[in-house]
């Protein structure tokens, strides 16, 4: 799942190419009448919401693109911003693609690099056509992603951004900073205190197995830290795996 570092270096690729340029078209495969989920409703999910959205963007100027916390921010010259969550599988590719009406899918243009057509690729929902002649596509292979849009001088107060804690990459994020937004949750569980976006903005399974000692995904192996001869141990907090040394941690004891 994309995390904080992953999002960020998306948002520079972004911001490297899309400056300046105007949305053409919108086309996705994923609306629906009824959406499946209810937090669906108000996304590319819902037919009515996506039907908004077009009318709101095309014609739009791409002005600025950032991120905060998980959330990949497209501000537009009419005061709109795209915001796309990537969630578990979602990424993004920027590239020329065609557009198949028979089969209603988009592939890339032959002239296109080789990496866009490895299958990982192929998961294409949302498809943003450019002045250039070129898209940019969101994949998605498992559809949990997020495409939405709220005014940009609302940011405050839209629910997809309402809350969130500071950023850790800012450097306005002090050790100090750090701290006292722990002491938010003093009682909590230390894993899933990392992972609560309202406390630090961005940081998930991977970032906070990380934080908490470098070993993920390292289940049954012996602990390389020096002198440990512990074991790697998995425990599920949260509904998420965590892991940890059996010996020289009692973090989840
Ligand atoms: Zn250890």
């Amino acid at each position: 799942m994309p995390e904080l570092p992953e999002v960020t270096t998306t948002v520079k690729g972004l911001q490297r190419v899309l400056i300046g340029l105007v949305i053409t078209n919108v086309w996705t495969d994923i609306a629906r009448e009824v959406p499946s989920l209810k937090h669906f409703k108000g996304t590319l999910k819902e037919t009515s919401f996506y039907k908004k959205f077009k009318k709101e963007v095309i014609g739009s100027k791409i002005t600025k693109v950032e991120r905060r916390a998980k959330n990949i921010l497209i501000h537009l010259s009419n005061n709109k911003t795209i915001l796309i969550h990537l969630k578990m599988t979602g990424h993004i590719i920027f590239g020329e693609y065609i557009f198949k009406k028979k089969e209603n899918i988009w592939v890339p243009s032959p002239t296109e690099r080789k990496a866009l057509f490895d299958p990982f690729n192929r998961f294409i929902h949302v498809v943003f056509s450019l002045s250039n002649n070129k898209q940019f596509v969101f994949c998605d292979a498992r559809k949990f992603g997020k495409v939405t849009l709220f005014e940009t001088n609302k940011s405050d107060e839209t629910t997809h951004l309402f809350g969130i804690g500071p950023e850790p990459l800012e450097e306005s994020f002090t050790f100090e900073q750090f701290k006292n937004q722990l002491s938010k949750k003093p009682a909590g569980n230390i894993k899933t205190v990392l992972m609560d976006q309202k406390i630090i903005a961005g940081i998930g399974n991977i970032y906070s197995d990380e934080m908490l000692y470098n070993v993920y995904r390292k289940t049954k192996e012996i602990c390389s830290k020096k002198s440990c001869h512990g074991v790697i141990l998995r425990k599920v907090v949260n509904g998420r795996s965590a892991h940890y040394c059996s010996t020289h941690q009692i973090l989840f004891n």
